[in-house]
C-alpha cells in the first residue's frame, strides 16, 4: 500500500480513529518453516488492518525482524511476540518506504538497528517524520510517538549470519519505486514483501509492467517454494499466478470501464473473498486516473 498523502487516509480510514486500542482486533503468529539453524515466522495485523506482515527470522542466540507495521497497537503485538522467544531483536529491515511497513514500530522497538537499502535509508530521512505527523494528526494513539529510522544502509548481495546465508537483492519499478528482496536459499524462502498480495486488493497506481516483470523473475527462481507476502499470508509459486492473473483483470477491467465506480463493481466481483476495500477506495481516489475514464 503506498501513500504519502495522508488525506487520502482521512476521508477513507476515518473509522479507525474512533477505534480504541482495546476494541481493537488482534493479529496472529505462527511459525512458517525452520531447518536447524533458523526459524522463519510471521506476524500479521488483522484482514480488516490491512494484514500487514511482519516475518521473524530466528536463529540460533537473535531474531531479525523484517518490516515493523502501520498501527502502533500491532507493533506492539509483535513487540509481545519477539519477546517470548527470549532472544534479543538485533535487526529490523524495512523493505521499502511506504507508512505502513516503517512508521508502527517506533515505540515497541526504539533501540533496535534497522537496515534498509541505501534508496530507502534516504527516502525515510527525508519524509518520515513529516508522515509520521500527519498519521498521528488523523488517528492519534494508533500511531507510533516516535519513529526508529533505518541507520545501517543493506548492501545487495549474500552474507551468512549465524550460520545461515543471506541473500539480499534491490528489486524496482515494481509496487514501489525500490524494494529490498531477502532470500533465504537453504530454507527455500523468498522474502517478496510487496511485490506480491495474498487475499488482499493489490494496490493500483497505474502502470503495472514492472511490477508483473518483478512477479516473474520470482517465478523463474526454482529453489524458492515459499513466498513471503507484505499483506496476507505466505504461499507456493500458485500465488505469483494469481497475483499476476490479478494484474492482468486489472488492466482489462481498467481499459474496459468507464468510471470508477464501474471499475470497482468489476473488480468486487471477481475477487469477492479478498479483503482490503479501502485499498481501492484510496487508489481509486488519489492515484489512478486512466485518461479514457469520466470523471
Ligand atoms: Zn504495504
Amino acid at each position: 500500500m503506498k501513500s504519502l498523502k495522508f488525506i487520502v487516509f482521512i476521508t477513507i480510514m476515518g473509522a479507525f480513529t474512533m477505534m480504541q486500542a482495546q476494541n481493537l482486533p488482534t493479529g496472529n503468529a505462527w511459525a512458517v518453516t525452520q531447518n536447524k539453524d533458523v526459524t522463519v515466522h510471521t506476524y500479521m495485523s488483522p484482514a480488516s488492518m490491512f494484514a500487514n506482515t511482519s516475518h521473524v527470522i530466528e536463529l540460533k542466540n537473535e531474531l531479525f525482524i523484517v518490516d515493523g507495521q502501520f498501527f502502533a497497537p500491532y507493533a506492539l503485538e509483535l513487540k509481545k511476540f519477539t519477546d517470548s522467544f527470549g532472544k534479543p531483536v538485533t535487526r529490523i529491515y524495512i523493505s521499502h518506504d511506504h507508512p505502513d511497513h516503517y512508521i508502527g514500530f517506533g515505540d515497541a522497538f526504539p533501540d533496535v538497528k534497522v537496515y534498509a537499502l541505501a534508496e530507502t535509508k534516504a527516502s525515510i530521512e527525508q519524509n518520515g517524520q513529516s508522515v509520521l505527523e500527519q498519521r498521528q494528526a488523523q488517528f492519534g494513539p494508533m500511531i507510533a510517538t516516535k519513529l526508529n529510522k533505518p541507520s545501517v544502509i543493506q548492501q545487495p548481495g549474500a552474507e551468512t549470519i549465524g550460520n545461515v546465508k543471506f541473500i539480499f537483492e534491490k528489486s524496482v519499478n515494481n509496487e514501489s519505486a525500490v524494494s529490498l528482496v531477502i532470500k533465504l536459499p537453504e530454507l527455500g524462502v523468498y522474502i517478496a514483501q510487496d511485490i506480491v498480495y495474498n487475499k488482499i486488493h493489490l494496490f493500483i497506481e497505474g502502470d503495472t509492467k514492472g511490477w508483473e516483470k518483478a512477479i516473474r523473475k520470482i517465478t523463474k527462481e526454482k529453489a524458492y517454494k515459499i513466498v513471503l507476502s507484505g499483506h496476507g499470508k505466505e504461499g507456493g509459486k500458485n500465488l505469483l499466478k494469481e497475483n499476476l492473473d490479478y494484474l492482468a483483470f486489472v488492466n482489462k477491467t481498467i481499459s474496459g470501464s468507464k468510471n470508477k465506480s464501474a471499475y470497482k463493481e468489476v473488480i468486487m466481483k471477481q475477487y469477492p473473498d479478498y479483503a482490503g476495500e479501502q485499498l481501492i477506495d484510496i487508489y481509486l481516489n488519489y492515484y489512478l486516473k486512466p485518461k479514457h475514464w469520466i470523471k
